[in-house]
């Protein structure tokens, strides 16, 4: 038994859709599907996703939200019209939005999400309907109906433990089950999505609960590749790539994969496919448990952008027992997750996310590192790119952080932070944010040309 997830690309309009449903009737493993609401199908197009929330945004601040609204139906009454599906289905999804604007909320991430969710449950109804109407044994599975139960994180769930055996009953489901991702319920009862991106987090959780032998996430590239396509030309194609690997990189950029995929299908060392809609007869990149590493230590390289750092100075820091942890129970009060933790004997740098730290948070923080800890100085400092290169090899191969340095060097670029795990799987330089690509570039000409 296979679970496939097909992304937005994968069901923008109605030919994607036909692609999709051909590649899921041609093997009989491929029982469970999940999909994502319809993407871009053209570079200034816009997501049905996107088009959700501006409709939710207006509708929470009393503005006119019917034109958008309409637009959003429209979309879906045109891949409906072209899949030979007849009208009532449209009048569903239209009546499904309006309800879902309707029934009322207590709170407007509530509303946001109950609204973010409809892309993605109306696409699953679309495919239903569709492989139905073509003769096939499918159906449309609610999350809740099917018990996957989220936190009530708005915008950002987890998965609750129970869910996992809840949603074993799939398997003794006839035919095809069509899911729709990127949301479930919370305990009582309201639609919770995932962060964007996470209808890749709903196939791993099902994968991982009817415990499969693969699986298969289909985009709309080839395979992953060792640095990102819109800098590199024709980069260097991965055909295995560990789970640590894949994790890594997905952390540090690449969008091929939301991070947070892996750790449901990681537990149960189930692989992963990644592969193309497009092109479904290609491998595809398989991420597995472990791989040969011998002939590239690297993997990949990665960059984001958007994080700063908090430097801390305290003479004698080293001798103060409790002292790191205390820094990290005031970012726990202002629910700010830290990244990574550089230090020296008498230094810390904490690197964070910006988008964690508003002004009001920043002062607060900073005030009470000086005051409740004494320091001697603390600074904050934004522009902060990171850079990872990945490789399982690395732990055994001498010299790729000299290399790595040497060519950072030679383009002048400045080295603000370097950080390794004690896993030895990556390697982070922090560089200016203007840097990133630039290191990027130098890095994978070093290693991959
Ligand atoms: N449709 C959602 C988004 O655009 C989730 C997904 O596509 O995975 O973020």
């Amino acid at each position: 038994m296979k679970v496939c997830k097909f992304g937005g690309t994968s069901m923008a309009n109605a030919e994607q859709i036909r692609k999709v449903c051909s590649i899921i009737t041609s093997d009989p493993e491929r029982r469970v599907v999940v999909v994502s609401a319809p993407g871009k199908r053209f570079d200034s197009d816009i997501k049905i996703t996107d088009m959700l929330i501006d409709c939710a945004e207006k509708f929470l601040k009393g503005e006119d939200h019917e034109e958008v609204l309409e637009n959003i139906v429209s979309r879906f009454r045109e891949i409906a019209e072209n899949l030979g599906l007849g009208n009532q289905i449209i009048v569903d999804i239209e009546n499904n939005l309006r309800t879902r604007l309707q029934m009322g909320y207590d709170s407007d991430e509530k509303l946001m999400d109950r609204m973010k969710a409809a892309g993605e449950d109306n696409a699953a109804r679309l495919v239903a309907s569709y492989l139905k109407s073509t003769g096939h044994q499918a159906q449309y599975l609610n999350p809740k109906d099917a018990g996957l139960f989220l936190s009530d994180e708005y915008g950002n769930a987890r998965v609750l433990p129970q869910s996992i055996k809840n949603l074993q009953r799939i398997k003794s489901m006839k035919g095809i089950i069509i899911f729709p991702g990127f949301f479930g319920y919370s305990l009582s009862g309201e639609v919770v999505t995932f962060p964007r991106g996470g209808s890749d987090i709903t196939g791993s959780i099902l994968a991982a609960a009817l415990e499969v032998d693969v699986y298969e996430n289909f985009t709309d590239v080839n395979s992953v590749f060792a640095a990102s396509p819109k800098l590199i030309e024709n980069p260097k194609p991965i055909s295995v790539l560990t789970y640590r690997e894949m994790r890594e990189l997905a952390y540090a950029g690449f969008s091929v994969l939301h991070e947070e995929t892996l750790e449901p299908v990681y537990q149960k060392g189930i692989p992963v496919n990644i592969k193309n809609t497009n092109n479904p007869k290609a491998p595809g990149t398989l991420i597995t448990p472990t791989r040969d590493d011998s002939a590239s230590p690297l993997a990949g390289i990665a960059g984001g952008k958007g994080f700063c750092s908090i430097n801390i100075h305290k003479y004698m820091m080293n001798r103060e027992v409790g002292f790191g942890r205390k820094v990290l129970q005031i970012l726990e009060e202002e629910f700010v997750p830290f990244e990574h933790m550089p230090s020296g004997i008498d230094d810390i740098s904490i690197i964070i996310r910006k988008q964690y730290m508003d002004d009001e948070k920043k002062s607060r923080i900073m005030e009470r590192i000086a005051k409740d800890l004494r320091v001697d100085s603390v600074n904050i400092e934004y522009d902060l790119g990171l850079v990872m290169v990945v490789g399982e090899g690395m732990m055994h191969t001498v010299g790729i952080a000299a290399r790595v340095t040497k060519a950072l060097a030679r383009h002048g670029i400045n080295i603000r932070m370097i950080n390794q795990g004690s896993s030895e799987v990556s390697i982070m330089f922090g560089v200016s944010e203007d840097d990133v690509d630039k290191a990027i570039i130098c890095i994978y000409d070093e290693f991959f040309r």
